[in-house]
């Protein structure tokens, strides 16, 4: 069982998409443990975004992600950061595939509505960062055995 970071980004919000964004990952059937509406403050931001320090696009997504609220989330299944990234789409939402949320939602390089985690090692370090464990409930739900077969591979 796999665990990864999702963010609505500030446009998301604004633009009125988070429900709909969220329902693509439940209809998916993907587990939602952990859920935080908050300001990024810029301390966060440049933890979270420390990998990309040093990218010419830095400050302008540090002011992008500190400009409105946020969605935090924490999604719960397995391969679910393969998963995530594949509903997100491609990062600029104008080249990604129509289908994907960022291809269908975003026409943009810097607004494309969503962060998730890529890795592992990256989604452990991000969810620590908004998460405290006692703030993710993983229960058991009936649906649970009609999503996956126990034949999966
Ligand atoms: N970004 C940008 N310009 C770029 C590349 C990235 O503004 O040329 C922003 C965009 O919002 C992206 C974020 O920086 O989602 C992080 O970039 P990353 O390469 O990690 O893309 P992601 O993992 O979000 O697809
Ligand atoms: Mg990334």
């Amino acid at each position: 069982m796999e665990r990864t970071l999702l963010l609505i980004k500030p446009d998301g919000l604004q633009r009125g998409l988070a429900g709909r964004i969220l329902t693509r990952f439940e209809e998916k059937g993907l587990k939602l443990i952990g859920l935080k509406l908050m300001m990024l403050s810029p301390e966060l931001a440049a933890k979270h975004y420390a990998p990309h320090v040093e990218r010419p696009f830095y400050p302008g997504l540090v002011k992008y992600m500190t400009s409105a609220p946020i969605l935090a989330a924490v999604l719960e299944a397995p391969r679910v950061i393969d998963t995530m990234r594949t509903l997100m789409g491609a990062t600029f939402g104008w080249k990604a595939e129509p289908g994907t949320i960022r291809g269908d939602f975003s026409n943009s390089t810097a607004y494309n509505l969503v962060h998730g985690s890529d890795s592992p090692e990256n989604a452990e370090r991000e969810i620590a960062l908004f998460f405290n464990a006692d703030e993710l409930h993983s229960a058991d739900r009936s649906i649970d055995t009609w999503l996956v077969s126990e034949d999966d591979q």
